[in-house]
């Protein structure tokens, strides 16, 4: 019996060092009947097909209010130039209109996904600051504030997350410039980097895992990269194709 339980005990360790690969929907997921990018049914999907966390961008508006867009200007209405009641008229390819943070958030609340949220790089440091101030608010005001994780190619931005977002949510750098211990004194989370980044410098992967970082590579939608990232013990990876992922991690 005492053997037992050590056997039992050991196999369940391993499984617990060697969690598997997670899965994070690029811009939801989106390539799907009915959905779009950023839009709150690639949310809803994503989570319906059990992702761990979808993948959203966010900016800011001429009026400093927060809405989920990826490009800097959509349909001819720059984002950062054009008041929110002007964008949240606009259609994505789904026929919904362009969400607001909050009302994305919103439709968040009632799922379990978790929120990987993308603030794009804006016009000035002071910008991004005033989005993470307000991010983090609402955030708060919601009540979601462990399902949050950040991530931002903005080196300020990234600085700011941390300092700003409660002590341990998770922020990762997408840059692809800073080594694993550059990171950690940061006090990221770990690197969220392209994954010809990881190919450059394989090394990087253990020596996020010996710092206590996690590894994420994006936007991954070819099989043998993502076997190479898995085969490599990346903890998560974002995809266009969270299905296909889902099949080669099965
Ligand atoms: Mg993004």
């Amino acid at each position: 019996m005492k053997k037992l339980i050590i056997v039992v005990f050991a196999l369940l360790t391993t499984v617990i060092i060697q969690a598997q690969t997670q899965v994070i929907a690029h811009r939801g997921f989106w390539d799907t009947p009915g959905s779009a990018q950023n839009s709150i049914a690639s949310l809803v999907k994503a989570d319906s097909i059990g992702c761990y966390g979808a993948e959203f961008d966010v900016r800011l508006t001429k009026d400093n209010q927060l809405v989920v867009n990826h490009d800097s200007s959509f349909k001819g209405r720059f984002m950062e130039k054009t008041n929110v009641s002007r964008l949240t008229k606009l259609s994505l390819s789904n026929g919904e209109t362009l969400p607001t943070l909050q009302e994305y958030l919103a439709r968040a609340r009632e799922l379990n996904i978790r929120l990987i949220l993308e603030l794009k790089k804006h016009g000035s440091d002071k910008r991004e600051t005033q989005a993470i101030e307000q991010i983090v608010a609402m955030v708060r005001e919601m009540g979601l504030e462990k399902r949050m994780e950040y991530i931002t190619f903005s080196l300020h931005a990234t600085q700011e997350f941390i300092r700003l977002a409660p002590a341990g949510t998770p922020v990762y750098n997408l840059d692809g410039k800073l080594s694993p211990r550059e990171l950690k004194e940061m006090g990221c989370a770990g690197p969220d980097y392209h994954y010809s980044v990881f190919k450059k410098h394989p090394e990087w992967i253990q020596e996020c895992h010996d710092l206590g970082m996690k590894v994420n590579a994006w936007t991954v939608n070819k099989k043998e990269d993502m076997q190479w990232l898995i085969s490599q013990k990346a903890d998560f990876i974002t995809t266009d194709n969270p299905v296909l992922l889902q099949e080669i991690i099965k």
